[in-house]
């Protein structure tokens, strides 16, 4: 071994040419320095001989003193200790410290032990560091006060920052939002919205997006935000994984707006929409009801005298009044219709979805009953009367405006009436409605009176030709009106609830009738007679028509009832066991105006059905078009396949006649082959046609 002071390791050459030039600092040391290399001497600023005069600690920050301190003495003591990458800070000549990371470990030197360090300056990338972490604070710290609510989604929609505020503005700490789906915290009703389903701002990044929409809060109730969404084009670079969100609580401007709109839009005593709000509902109503063709009545209501109620009774009982009325009248509205109130004693009503001048009558009446009971204000009973006017669309105008208007002079008229009354705009409808409301008082009587008839109408086999059956068609025959189609009176007779008596008066007639062609010798025939579905519903309807059929001596197989497909579909289930019921008595069944309404194929599967009517409609046009033709064909199939017969309504001349005997149609009637008739006719026709 060479005897050289200066000499540390065996390889000192080597060791020396690395330490001479790298850019690093290497100390060795005991408790002073040994070596201490060039760029260290440098960069610290002391001459080798201050830096080889310094205790190690003391050149270091004040903070690690004590623990380089300890470090060396086990060093000395030849402790192995091994330090990667320590960031320690060293005191230079000027008194500043230069941070270092360090590479430290316990050497043998030749006289004992010692430590061999090697460190980087990163003085600078911590000063940046600190900066960044400085500015960071800063930014919390900003993003914690303004009253904004900042958050980044990423592609999945997950919360992957929402910045601080949040806790202040909508109760959530930070940590129960990082990594939710951002959707999970808003209003269901406001999901919609265009920017959260379509993922579109990943395509469009730079462009700014804004929308609003309801937050939940970590109490559970929502606020209103403004939203503003951007993804910054470059955000792959900044390393930020989705669009940045920023949102603001517009909460209060949104119930500010509301009660805007409600002082816009809302009669303040009754909270009814007022005129302006009535309209626009008007015309959405008018939009619906002319897509699927029904009616809508638009009623004006007044209240007789009112001032003198208000004079009387003052103000005050005056507005409870109205507030009464309102919710009374509300009551009797279905709720699809619009109560408004336009000035003091003005009320709008819009009936849509009405069915005809009947269902309109029916809706006024109850509006009517409203005031048939006095008002209990406080402890006085007060009595109001009120007039009516009313205007229909579509028959007397299509624009909502004008549809109002003239309800309103309706109303003048109505109070020309007097107190009471109500009136039409159109004098069609007031004919009309005069017309039902004449109707349902003679119609009272009819039935007592015998003013009810059955016509027949006969039924053919197509294959022969011989004629199996009648339908029986009810027919009012009044001394004055004269003789008043079923079309007219019989939806009259269902809405007052005497169908199902006048049902069994005909059915009744029907079979008596029958019986006696069958004692005539028409032993063959059968007799079908229409059910509405009230009547069809009814609970006593098998056991009173198979009583009937018993009086008189009828086979049960005799009598078939017809019910559209919208009675049978009215309730399934309760057809399906009707149906059966019937077969197993050995009642016929038969589906009227096939077609027309709306059955379920399976349905029509399960019901154990006779025959199928199709409807005139489609007979009707069988000739000028194929494709009626080819429904005609395709009812006649489905027929077959479900082992019901089919029958053809409404044959109004022979080139129809032959396409159906040809299309393997079972039967037929209709005008060409015979009209309806009354009972003395049918005999006559029957007795000329069998003679044939
Ligand atoms: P519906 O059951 O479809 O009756 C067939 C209707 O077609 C009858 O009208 C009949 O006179 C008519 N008709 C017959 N042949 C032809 C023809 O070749 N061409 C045309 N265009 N029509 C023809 P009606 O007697 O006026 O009866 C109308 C509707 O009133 C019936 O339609 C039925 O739904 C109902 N109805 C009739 N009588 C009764 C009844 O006693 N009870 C119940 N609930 N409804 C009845
Ligand atoms: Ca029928
Ligand atoms: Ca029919």
């Amino acid at each position: 071994m060479k005897k050289n002071n200066r000499s540390y390791f065996k390889d000192e050459d080597i060791f020396k040419l690395i330490a001479e030039k790298a850019p690093v600092l290497v100390f060795l040391y005991r408790s002073k320095i040994l070596y201490a290399n060039p760029y260290a001497i440098n960069i610290l600023g002391y001459s080798e001989k201050e830096l080889k005069n310094k205790f190690v600690w003391d050149i270091v920050h004040p903070d690690f003193t004590l623990l380089v301190k300890e470090t060396i003495e086990k060093r000395l003591r030849g402790e192995q200790i091994h330090r990667e990458y320590t960031e320690l800070p060293v005191k230079t000549k000027k008194g500043e410290f230069k941070i270092f990371r360090l590479y430290a470990t316990t050497v043998r030197l030749k006289n004992g032990y010692g430590g061999l360090a090697v460190g980087v300056d990163i003085t600078k990338e911590k000063e940046l560091e600190k900066r960044l972490y400085e500015e960071k604070e800063k930014l919390e710290t900003v993003l914690t006060h303004i009253h904004e609510i900042i958050s980044v989604i990423d592609k999945k929609g997950l919360i992957k920052y929402i910045s601080p505020a949040v806790e202040k503005i909508l109760g959530w700490k930070v940590d129960e939002l990082i990594g939710k789906l951002f959707i999970k915290f808003i209003h269901p009703e406001d999901l919609r919205r265009p920017f959260f389903v379509k993922r579109e701002v990943f395509s469009r990044a730079g462009e700014l997006f804004t929308d609003e929409f309801r937050v939940l809060t970590r109490e559970g109730h929502y606020r209103w935000v403004e939203a503003n969404m951007l993804l910054p084009v470059n955000w792959k670079n900044l390393g930020i994984e989705g669009p940045i969100v920023s949102m603001r609580d517009i909460t209060e401007k949104k119930l500010a707006q509301e009660s805007v709109f409600k002082a816009i839009y809302y009669d303040p005593l009754t909270g009814l929409p007022n005129r302006i709000l009535f309209l626009e509902k008007l015309k959405d109503a008018l939009r619906n009801s002319s897509l699927k063709e029904d009616f809508v009545g638009i009623a004006v209501l007044d209240i007789v005298r009112f001032k003198d109620i208000n004079t009387l009774h003052g103000i005050r009982v005056g507005d409870l009044l109205l507030k009464e009325i309102a919710e009374k009248l509300s009551s009797v509205l279905r709720e699809r219709d619009v109560l408004g109130r336009f000035f003091a004693d003005e009320f709008g009503i819009i009936l849509s979805g009405v069915k005809g001048y009947t269902g309109l009558i029916r809706v006024l009446e109850k509006i009517k009953s409203v005031f048939d009971q006095p008002f209990i204000i406080g402890d006085k009973y007060i009595y109001v009367n009120v007039c009516i006017g009313i205007s229909v669309f579509p028959k007397d105008d299509s624009d909502a405006e004008h549809l109002l208007r003239k309800a309103e002079l309706a109303l003048s008229k109505a109070k020309e009436l007097g107190a009471g009354s109500y009136a039409f705009f159109s004098s069609e409808a007031e004919r009309e409605i005069t017309e039902i409301a004449i109707l349902r008082s003679l119609l009272k009587d009819a039935v007592r009176n015998g003013e009810i008839r059955v016509y027949y109408q006969p039924i053919f086999r197509l294959r022969d030709m011989k004629i199996t059956g009648l339908e029986a068609l009810a027919r009012w025959e009044h001394s004055e009106l004269g003789l008043i189609s079923p079309a007219k009176f019989i939806p009259i007779a269902e809405e007052m609830g005497i169908i199902v008596e006048m049902g069994y008066c005909i059915s009744d007639t029907a079979i008596r009738d029958l019986s006696l062609l069958h004692s005539e010798g028409y032993k063959n025939l059968y007799v079908s007679v229409n059910f509405s579905s009230k009547q069809f519903l009814e609970k006593d309807l098998i056991k009173r028509i198979e009583n009937n059929l018993q009086v008189y001596e009828m086979i049960p197989e005799s009598f078939i009832i017809e019910i559209t497909e919208s009675t049978a579909m009215k309730d399934p289930e309760k057809t399906k066991e009707l149906f059966k019921e019937l077969k197993r008595i050995g009642i016929r069944t038969a589906i009227d105006d096939f077609g027309t309404g709306y059955s379920s194929m399976s349905y029509l599967v399960e019901f154990d059905i006779d025959k199928i009517k199709i409807d005139k409609s489609f007979i009707k046009k069988i000739e000028e078009n194929p494709k009626a033709e080819n429904v005609v064909k395709a009812v006649i199939h489905i027929a077959s396949s479900i082992k019901s017969s089919s029958l053809a309504e409404g044959v109004e001349n022979n080139t129809t006649l032959l396409k159906l005997k040809d299309l393997g149609c079972d039967e037929a009637q209709g005008f060409f082959l015979a009209p309806p008739m009354d009972f003395d006719s049918l005999k006559k026709f029957l007795e000329r046609y069998e003679g044939h």
